[in-house]
């Protein structure tokens, strides 16, 4: 198989980043090649919650300061993205939820005061009550205050599968990465014995870039993991619930999003406070404990005896410095024709295709002379989590 392939750019790494990166470059006229050593969407993507944030989130605990973050825009991207009338045609990709709750079980002012004081949510948030509540909160029991966000949760799983067929011909399932040199500059990449020359590369590999970084002998920029351990509850009695339920620190004490089964049962996915920290040093047992206990004291009107439960172990990978990054853009850094990035979040895969384009644009590279493209092996699309657990 000894085949030369050009492209403009070579893209490693199938998630929500590299898959979102790809459709816009196409759409842009540039040939890509997307190759993935797994499934597409099976590293965090599909094991994320779906929520594109505002960045209501990081309000709370007054990180995000204003308006001007890029991710304050990112619901009406994935709007107009989903209604078809986007930077990308998403249309078909399965919103579950068109706003996420913040509920507030008790009386938490403090941190609803600064809150509300924010600009970023200003004018984007509002009280409901009745039968405006989420379905799983409409309960004669039900005492807290909720409030909807102007952020939507997707169904990852249908926008990866979109992607993929964005993706057309350019996707490539390959494991074995080699660097190719030309004149001492990194020219392209070597993938399972197959050269791939490209006038770009980008990694975005999720927790695989720590690896690719040291096969090319490249020691920045650094990555970080941040272990999770997320509880799944499916069961027949269950209602929609997609809301980050507040508890007395910065960080959610637990979101809650839903998922549809192909059974036709709901699945809670719950995340937030009660998936880190001490979740980490807790067995699936006794996670499952700790969340029955959670649901209990918060939504002790559901009746969870039918319910089955699972746990899930996932890194999110960032850019180590992420304690100086603001959470609310994507990352992204450059050395000569390497890009590497992380987008941080599903929700800032925008951003990140963005901060590419830019790079692209400051460094005067247009499409160019392509290979046509052979019949490349096709990775497969991963399937939802909820599937795989149960
Ligand atoms: P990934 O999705 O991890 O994709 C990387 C891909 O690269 C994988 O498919 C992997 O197989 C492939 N790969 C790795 N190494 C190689 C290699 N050597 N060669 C080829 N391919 C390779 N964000 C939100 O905005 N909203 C949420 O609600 C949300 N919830 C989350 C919940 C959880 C539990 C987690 C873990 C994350 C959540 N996130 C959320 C964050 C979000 O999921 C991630 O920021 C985002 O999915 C990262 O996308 P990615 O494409 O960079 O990485």
């Amino acid at each position: 198989m000894p085949t030369t392939l050009s492209t403009d750019v070579l893209i490693i790494g199938g998630g929500i980043a590299g898959l979102w990166l790809n459709a816009r470059l196409r759409k842009e006229g540039f040939a890509t090649i997307l190759v993935e050593s797994a499934t597409l969407g099976g590293g965090q993507s599909v094991k994320s919650q779906g929520i594109i944030h505002g960045g209501a989130k990081y309000a709370l605990h007054g990180a995000l300061t204003g308006a001007s973050e890029a991710i304050a825009d990112m619901p009406r991207r994935w709007r107009e993205a989903l209604a078809g009338n986007g930077e990308l045609d998403l249309s078909g990709v399965g919103l579950l939820s068109d706003a996420h709750y913040l509920w507030s079980p008790g009386t938490i002012a403090g941190n609803l005061t600064s809150f509300f004081a924010s600009k970023a949510v200003r004018g984007r948030v509002d009280q409901v009550k009745g039968d405006q509540l989420p379905p799983a909160l409409q309960h004669a029991k039900f005492k807290g205050k909720v409030y909807r966000l102007a952020e939507l949760v997707l169904d990852v799983p249908s926008l990866i599968k979109r992607l993929a067929v964005l993706a057309g011909d350019s996707l490539l399932a390959g494991q074995r990465i080699e660097p190719l040199f030309e004149a001492g500059k990194l020219s392209g990449l070597c993938v399972d014995g197959r050269d791939i020359r490209a006038q770009r590369i980008v990694l975005s590999a999720g927790s695989g870039n720590a690896q690719l970084l040291q096969t090319l002998d490249i020691s920045q920029p650094k990555q970080q993991l941040r272990p999770l351990h997320m509880v799944l509850v499916k069961g027949p009695t269950l209602k929609p619930l997609y809301a980050h339920c507040l508890g007395g620190g910065p960080k959610p004490r637990v979101t809650v999003t839903t998922h549809p089964a192909a059974d036709g049962q709901w699945v809670w996915y719950l995340g937030g406070d009660i998936a880190e920290g001490d979740a980490m040093d807790r067995d699936s047992d006794a996670q499952i404990k700790a969340a029955q206990k959670e649901l209990g004291d918060l939504l002790p009107w559901v009746d969870l005896s039918n319910a089955q439960w699972a746990t899930l172990r996932v890194d999110r990978a960032e850019p180590a410095q992420s304690g100086l990054v603001r959470p609310d853009n994507a990352f992204l850094t450059d050395a000569g024709s390497l890009l590497v990035g992380w987008p941080t979040k599903l929700a800032l895969a925008p951003d990140f295709a963005d901060r590419v384009l830019a790079t692209l644009k400051r460094d005067g590279i247009t499409p160019g002379a392509a290979s046509e493209l052979p019949d490349l092996p096709r990775p497969a699309v991963a399937e939802p989590i909820w599937e795989s657990v149960f």
